[in-house]
């Protein structure tokens, strides 16, 4: 089981709220990412220290690409099985194109092209997306989708990204939330 740290308060005041409002039912899908561990030149190990990064909005820093917007929903720490929430639901995270309004952006703080979750990172790590789809499911009526940012047309403007990373699979990522889900709409 994973720990839950909201940051969503300091996170708010840190950004200046910059990110828009939507509706949660404008809101039909879980997008997975993977986030550094290093972000700029910092090494990033919880969502306060992730959304100070994206605060800086000079030439490559990471700011420049999300217009000093909050890029994620939440982060997941593996080491300490820890997600961070530092945007409400209910605003729009600059993560994936033209999906950004319709999505929840989850990114795990590990470069999954060559590091994998562990089994007990990977276990606490299915049931935050479970809570998440739930969530979704129990406020919507219906399932949200389950990707990853690669599978996404017009999710990201770099065909050679490779988000989450090949050691992310997300169809085992979908098969264990739909095993783990109490709801299904
Ligand atoms: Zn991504």
């Amino acid at each position: 089981m994973y720990k839950f740290i909201s940051q969503v308060e300091i996170a708010e005041k840190l950004s200046g709220g910059r990110n828009s409002r939507r509706r949660l039912s404008d809101v039909d899908k879980i997008v997975l990412h993977r986030l550094g561990p290093q972000v700029g030149t910092k090494l990033v190990h919880d969502g306060l220290s992730m959304v100070g990064e994206f605060m800086k909005t000079g030439k490559y820093q990471a700011g420049s690409y999300t217009g000093g917007k909050i890029p994620y929903h939440l982060i997941y720490h593996p080491e300490t099985m820890t997600a961070y929430q530092v945007l409400p639901f209910t605003k729009t995270a600059i993560h994936a194109g033209k999906h950004n309004k319709s999505s929840i952006g989850i990114a795990v703080l590990r470069d999954l092209r060559t590091d994998p979750l562990m089994d007990e990172q990977a276990d606490a790590f299915y049931d935050l997306v479970t809570a998440m789809s739930d969530t979704l499911s129990w406020v919507n009526g219906k399932d949200p989708q389950i990707v990853g940012h690669d599978q996404l047309n017009g999710g990201s403007k770099d065909p050679d990204k490779e988000c989450p990373g090949r050691l992310l699979d997300i169809g085992v990522v979908n098969a264990r939330v739909a095993a783990r889900s109490k709801i299904h709409a």
